[in-house]
């Protein structure tokens, strides 16, 4: 495409970005100015494509797929800086556009993977492909267009297709939508308390509370917010069991309050709508075909291992229960134990147990220095420098760190936005604003990690939890999954990889958080600057697999109604509560335990559908992780540099350049084994008490 028209378009998405990241000029942009942008990002595209598909030559390599490769930047741009605002910092015009242009880059996909002259294209020189010449990454490329068009419907018949586009654009708008009505019902719920209220809480949780408040125009009270930082510590900490209760009635509820943010019917029509595509694919239902293209590659193969983790986690989790109905009695109470009870009571007992206080932990985990920590395992990993850079963003509280490697070369721009506000969807998530490519020249990314950590009054540290400090480390690897990443082909970058692969990145780095040497020096107390004292961080390693039945439940629950819900071979009629209900009486959900995520606001399921039928993944990518981290311990050195190495070239910056399976073999010399993962979670004997 022409861009020399560029550089003088007063639509700041639209001019080239210039400086020395060519970051957007976020302080130029306006909500105002999306959706003119993608209207004409979106022609040049179809030009683009139209261009390839009727190009008189015969088709090659270079005038098909690398000359789709080529196209789309302009588009990649705006819907890039989009996303990272519907994510991160949106507003209702915001909101507005996004419901407007979410059918039409549905339906724009749609004219590209249903485009009959440009898959006869690329089905012409994949029959071919022996003959071509192509170098391995080459024909990794060409593979994975003819599995993309194949897989979006390109082969069928003008009728399915019809039907397809029509259930890809519904899809689309549901999934926006289901997104939407979840943050409204987060922001439209806050526990408003007096100073009396507040009993139990430590001093970092009163001024989160405090903080929050404010940010609210409260100031004086007290605010519990349905961020997860937020009433997880409230559940954890509160001795108020009435206000416990209160709050976690409203976060299980989120999209199931009725009214205009109720998400249920939006779930049934999303359910029914993928399996009819599924059927129309050829696959006897959602699941299936989902996992046909997945390192798993069938339902069963997903369920074994959840069913094995499941009957372990079980096991444990009653255990658990057990001996935190004993603390209720031992305080002279004689209730059940309820689910709004379970992370209070385990607070108590591991104080108990391993005189461990979370509350005692918290100052030493200081986020700027977790963020070091985790800058410093990049470091002696993979030799990567962080230097902070000051460059305008899309929000005060975002920061930006230039990376480069040994030899001094820029290897990335990474930012970090941590804090939880109103504009911001609840989790933690990896994005980018560019991706690594050598195509159209060695461009390097711009990778994002966003956070919703509870923000500190202003001139106080802000404090985590370890679980946040896991987050952060999690997040962080996702983005070295970006950063290294070092491909010629923009298909296969970074974490274009199956989603039951990617999460190894991720929860591998999660790993070093928890390796003595990192913590000794990153785990500074926020007032006096000294360590945390040898004793402490040994307790605190010493909980590893406490309450670890707990959270396998908490989890592997969600995996396995997932599963169910998408192995639906149709689902018309779905009454979702009692769906729901129902799967969890099938798989015998301990009732002192609520998932994770229930369907209402499952938003890896249903807000995009990333990880609808997919939500095994973590479970799946943590028996490689497990494994891959297993491959330092059997070295003795967490830092292995042989061992590092490899994982860098085979794992961080191979992006999708193998199969997954021959990936982690090329790393490891062998496919992994599910012992460590179970080891790792303490699974390792059914019932073996509460630690
Ligand atoms: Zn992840």
């Amino acid at each position: 495409m022409n861009r020399a028209h560029s550089a003088s378009d007063p639509n700041p998405l639209l001019a080239d970005w210039t400086g020395r990241f060519r970051l957007p000029p976020f302080a130029a942009i306006e909500s105002g100015h999306f959706r003119p942008a993608f209207d004409r990002a979106l022609a040049a595209h179809r030009a683009e494509i139209d261009a390839i598909a009727a190009d008189p030559d015969a088709p090659s390599f270079g005038n098909t797929i690398a000359a789709l490769e080529k196209s789309g930047h302009e588009l990649d741009s705006v819907a890039n800086v989009f996303f990272v605002l519907t994510g991160a910092d949106t507003s209702e015009e915001i909101e507005a556009v996004e419901r407007d242009v979410s059918p039409l880059l549905a339906r724009h996909n749609n004219g590209l993977y249903l485009n009959q002259a440009l898959y006869a294209r690329i089905s012409d020189l994949y029959e071919r492909r022996e003959a071509l010449g192509l170098d391995a990454e080459q024909a990794r490329v060409l593979e994975r267009y003819q599995t993309r068009f194949v897989r979006a419907g390109a082969a069928l018949e003008k009728a399915a297709q019809d039907r397809l586009a029509t259930i890809n654009e519904r899809l689309a708008s549901l999934g926006t939508q289901f997104g939407q009505n979840v943050l409204a019902d987060e922001k439209s719920f806050v526990m408003l308390l007096e100073e009396a209220d507040l009993a139990g809480l430590p001093d970092f949780a009163r001024a989160a509370a405090s903080a929050a408040a404010e940010e609210r125009g409260q100031a004086g009270k007290y605010a519990i917010t349905l961020a997860r930082s937020s009433v997880e510590t409230f559940l954890q900490f509160s001795s108020r069991r009435d206000l416990r209760e209160r709050a976690f009635q409203a976060w299980i509820r989120r999209g199931e309050n009725g009214g205009a943010t109720d998400n249920r019917a939006l779930i049934a029509e999303m359910v029914a709508l993928r399996a009819e595509r599924a059927k129309l694919l050829g696959f006897a239902s959602f699941a299936d075909y989902r996992l046909d293209d997945q390192m798993a590659k069938t339902p069963a193969a997903a369920r074994q291992l959840l069913d094995e983790v499941w009957r372990r986690a079980r096991a444990k989790a009653a255990a658990e229960r057990d001996a935190l109905h004993a603390l209720i009695v031992k305080e002279g109470a004689n209730f059940a134990l309820a689910p709004h009870d379970w992370r209070y009571y385990a607070e108590k007992l591991r104080k108990a147990k391993f005189d461990l206080d979370e509350a005692e932990i918290k100052p030493y985990l200081q986020l700027d220095k977790m963020i070091e920590a985790a800058f410093e395992t990049a470091r002696k990993l993979f030799g990567l420098t962080f230097t902070q850079v000051a460059v305008p963003l899309y929000h005060p509280d975002a920061r930006a760190w230039e990376v480069t490697d040994a030899q001094g070369r820029h290897i990335a721009l990474f930012i970090g936005d941590y804090f939880a506000r109103s504009s911001k969807h609840s989790g933690a998530w990896m994005t980018s604003l560019r991706d690594q490519e050598k195509l159209s020249g060695d461009i390097r990314p711009i990778v994002l990690n966003v956070c919703n950590f509870s923000k500190p009054a202003a001139g106080e540290p802000a404090l985590l939890s370890f679980d946040d400090a896991r987050t952060l480390f999690h997040e962080f690897g996702h983005g070295l999954h970006g950063m290294l990443s070092n491909v010629t082909y923009p298909l296969l970058a970074g974490t274009a990889v199956p989603s039951d692969f990617v999460e190894l990145p991720s929860q591998l780095y999660e790993h070093w958080l928890e390796v003595p040497q990192i913590l000794e020096r990153y785990a500074l107390h926020a007032r006096t600057g000294q360590p945390m004292p040898k004793a402490l961080l040994n307790r605190l390693l010493a909980t590893r697999t406490f309450n670890q039945g707990f959270a396998t439940v908490e989890y592997t629950a969600c995996a396995l109604v997932d599963l169910d819900l998408h192995s639906l071979p149709e689902a018309a009629g779905l009454d979702v509560t009692e769906y729901e209900r129902r799967d969890l009486e099938r798989i015998v959900m301990p009732p002192e335990i609520v998932m994770r995520h229930r369907l209402p606001h499952f938003q890896h399921l249903f807000s995009g559908g990333g990880y609808a039928a997919g939500y095994y993944s973590y479970m799946w990518s943590e028996v490689l992780d497990a494994d891959a981290f297993a491959a330092f311990e059997e070295r003795g050195d967490a830092f292995d540099p042989a061992t590092a190495e490899r994982l860098r070239d085979y794992i961080y910056s191979a992006g999708n350049l193998r199969e997954p399976a021959k990936a982690y073999e090329a790393f490891r010399g062998r496919l992994p084994m599910v012992d460590a993962l179970l080891k790792k979670r303490g699974l390792t004997e059914p019932g073996s008490g509460a630690e």
